[in-house]
């Protein structure tokens, strides 16, 4: 949200500042692990739809700035009961946008992915071709660049220890100096949660795997084109998501693996404090998922490939908390990312930049407005 936010503001000409405690596009904070899943159709809320469209020029736009692909759109199948969470949030949020999605019948869903044929009687799936996946680093990396070639400062390893707004302008301290800034915007992810004593952001370690076809299966069924972005709700409590091989863009290292992972707000929540983030890994950490995706995908090694821990930040609703903060007009917030902002980001960075320069705001954000928590 940071370095979009940056891009966005320095896109407009002003003089702008970022600061990051780590070097940018690192693996500490919310943002790292070579992809994230874009949904048009987005089952958290039907206003989200046109914050992932705008993300979507935006990501383009990007792209063209870069030279790089930040967002490949394949299409994704949600999958669950017809009145679960993500059958019913995906259908509200098609149908208040006009989206049209494509219910597929077991002869179909088998023929086209057969990895994600394995539906209870009564369930299902639904393909939201506006779905696909976006690239995290890449993202980052290309934002702030683009911010600093049109002359924003760009502050690395540099954490800001103090804000302190006034009635002229804020105080920004860290380590090495002082900064006077017209607004501030905090983008600080996990570390917001200690920064807003009016609203409970929970920070939770949230860990990303990656699984191998099982011995014998064929590792071609398990690119994206046969595996696309999914969401399967087994119950009411259980959700599954993930994605087929993305392949060479991502890196050579990446090869044939399937990333998944549970939804984390049907979880039970522990907080964290991201300073402390436990950075190991245990069975714990993979136990569930494995189990999920062997009731869901065949043909899956349930032996992670690769574990790599990452941290949400939730709200109290699970929507974002972005817009100006209740307690200070200079000062505006985007966090809450409640497991589900990424493939907003380039959109709410955007939002942010508007709050900051006092313009007016091209998509509905009343519901992500942090004043409903002051
Ligand atoms: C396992 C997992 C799967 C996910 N899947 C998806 C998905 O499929 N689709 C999707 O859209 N989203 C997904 N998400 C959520 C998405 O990744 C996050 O919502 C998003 O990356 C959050 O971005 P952010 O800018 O809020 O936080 P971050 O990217 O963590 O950025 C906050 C930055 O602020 C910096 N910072 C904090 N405090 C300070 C300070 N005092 N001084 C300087 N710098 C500071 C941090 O170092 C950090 O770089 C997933 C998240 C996880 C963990």
């Amino acid at each position: 949200m940071g370095a979009n936010a940056l891009w966005r503001l320095a896109e407009r000409g002003v003089r702008v500042v970022g600061f990051e405690q780590f070097p940018v596009a690192h693996p500490l904070g919310s943002s790292h692990g070579v992809t994230r899943l874009f949904r048009e159709a987005c089952l958290e809320h039907p206003d989200l739809t046109p914050i992932a469209q705008l993300s979507k020029r935006l990501f383009r736009e990007l792209e063209e700035l870069s030279g790089q692909e930040l967002l490949r759109i394949t299409g994704g199948v949600m999958l669950g009961a017809p009145d679960s969470d993500v059958i019913a949030g995906t259908r509200a949020a098609a149908s208040a946008h006009g989206l049209q999605l494509q219910e597929l019948g077991p002869d179909e869903l088998a023929a086209r992915f057969p990895l994600l044929a394995t539906l209870e009687p009564t369930d299902v799936a639904l393909l939201d071709p506006g779905a696909g996946v976006a690239f995290p680093e890449p993202t980052i990396r290309a934002a702030v660049d683009r911010a600093s070639a049109l002359g924003a400062t760009v502050l690395e390893n540099t954490r800001v220890l103090a804000i302190e707004p006034g009635d002229d302008g804020v105080t920004i301290r860290t380590a090495s100096g002082q900064w006077e800034a017209d607004r501030v915007i905090l983008a600080q992810g996990a570390w917001l949660a200690a920064e807003l004593p009016w609203v409970t952001l929970e920070p939770i370690r949230t860990p990303m795997t990656w699984f191998e076809p099982a011995e014998g299966a064929p590792a071609a069924g398990f690119g994206l084109d046969h595996l696309p972005v999914f969401v399967r709700q087994l119950s009411e409590s259980e959700v599954l998501w993930g994605h087929g091989s993305v392949g060479a863009a991502a890196g050579p290292e990446k090869g044939a693996l399937l990333k998944a992972g549970i939804g984390d707000i049907w979880q039970e929540r522990v907080r964290i404090d991201p300073d402390a983030l436990d950075r190991g890994v245990t069975p714990a950490d993979w136990r569930q998922v494995a189990e999920l995706l062997g009731r869901a995908v065949p043909g899956i090694d349930p032996l992670p490939a690769r574990v790599d821990p990452c941290m949400v930040t939730v709200s109290p609703d699970d929507q974002f908390v972005v817009g100006r903060s209740p307690r200070h007009p200079r000062v505006i917030v985007g966090g809450g990312d409640s497991g589900h902002a990424f493939k907003h980001a380039p959109a709410l960075g955007e939002i942010l930049a508007r709050f900051a320069l006092d313009e007016p705001q091209i998509v509905d954000v009343a519901f992500i407005d942090p004043a409903r928590f002051a």
